[in-house]
């Protein structure tokens, strides 16, 4: 036989659901069972709970009481999906003027309101640190689930499944989003899906292919600037000749393309547009042009020695 201890109660909590706040006149033991006390991390213990917390479904057997907890929520999240997806779609404000009509609001009434702060309060709920006789519990892990806008769900398809419950979603359109602009841009995600609650196949699919090329544009620019990055490396500077300007990315090219004089330059142009075209063909001709004279003014040795500030880095 495992000994259950009762954990720590604050005075004026000795009534409130631990999972969720609510008025309690119960205990829960977790684990269940006295044979699933080896299962989990820390000792068996009995808390205050809710008659709906402990009659709340949940899978398996969870290792700690916190993500018991997690599950709990997850359940109630669950149950509640309609009366929160009210919150998550309009503002007190717009249901007032809405005078409660749509399709979200059909059963609900005035009371709609009031029904989704008492879901979310439920759902926020995260009752007091866990002591037995002023022993904290160990084994807290933060380490799984997800979050997303200061609620923890069991995982991020817990977090999808939740959002297209409770906002009438596509559920392929936001898994797939989520897919490509990963979970960290969950509110990107679910505002497009937002956008396009009734898809068909094709728009689904047209949307899709959208949002790919998006993230693949970004990409490009992405590597393009680290390259760019990679290429500035050398400290040179810009030198002003009288006929034009030669500056220091067209200067570094040169350096590193072993483009000593005006003749290999003009038998390297292609490389040279190549690597500059992304700049437009102005910009690109005029660093070539620069170059040019550049290159032209090098043939003088003493001008190298005297008036090229980049001179150290040709050698
Ligand atoms: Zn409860």
């Amino acid at each position: 036989m495992s000994h259950y201890s009762l954990i720590d109660i604050p005075f004026n909590l000795r009534h409130t659901c631990w999972f969720c706040g609510e008025p309690s006149f119960d205990l829960l033991s977790f684990p269940k069972s006295s044979h699933q006390v080896r299962q989990i991390t820390h000792q068996p213990i009995e808390l205050p709970a809710c008659k709906e917390c402990l009659a709340l479904p949940s899978a398996g057997v969870s290792e700690s009481i916190w993500s018991f907890r997690d599950q709990i929520k997850h359940a109630l999240m669950n149950k509640y999906a309609k009366h929160l997806g009210i919150g998550l779609q309009w503002t007190k404000e717009e249901l007032e003027a809405s005078e409660f009509h749509g399709a979200i609001l059909e059963g609900f009434g005035k009371s709609a309101w009031p029904m989704y702060e008492i879901a979310k309060e439920r759902v926020e709920y995260t009752g007091w640190d866990l002591a037995v006789d002023g022993e904290p519990l160990d084994g807290y892990d933060e380490s799984c689930g997800y979050e997303f806008n200061g609620v923890r769900y069991l995982s991020i398809q817990a977090c999808i499944e939740y959002h297209v419950k409770a906002m009438s979603l596509d559920l392929v359109l936001l898994e797939t989003l989520i897919e490509i602009v990963g979970s960290e841009r969950f509110a990107y995600a679910l505002r497009i899906a937002e956008l396009n609650r009734d898809v068909s196949y094709k728009e689904r699919l047209t949307i899709i292919d959208e949002i790919k090329n998006q993230e693949q544009d970004k990409d490009d620019l992405r590597e393009l600037n680290e390259a760019e990055k990679l290429s500035a490396t050398l400290p040179l500077v810009a030198v002003v000749m009288d006929e034009a300007t030669a500056q220091p990315e067209a200067i570094e090219w040169a350096i590193t393309h072993s483009c000593t004089t005006l003749e290999s330059l003009i038998e390297q142009e292609d490389a040279f547009f190549d690597a500059f075209e992304h700049l437009g063909g102005p910009t690109a001709f005029a660093l070539f042009d620069g170059l040019q004279w550049y290159l032209v003014a090098r043939r003088d040795a003493v001008w190298c020695e005297e008036s090229d500030p980049n001179d150290e880095f040709w050698r």
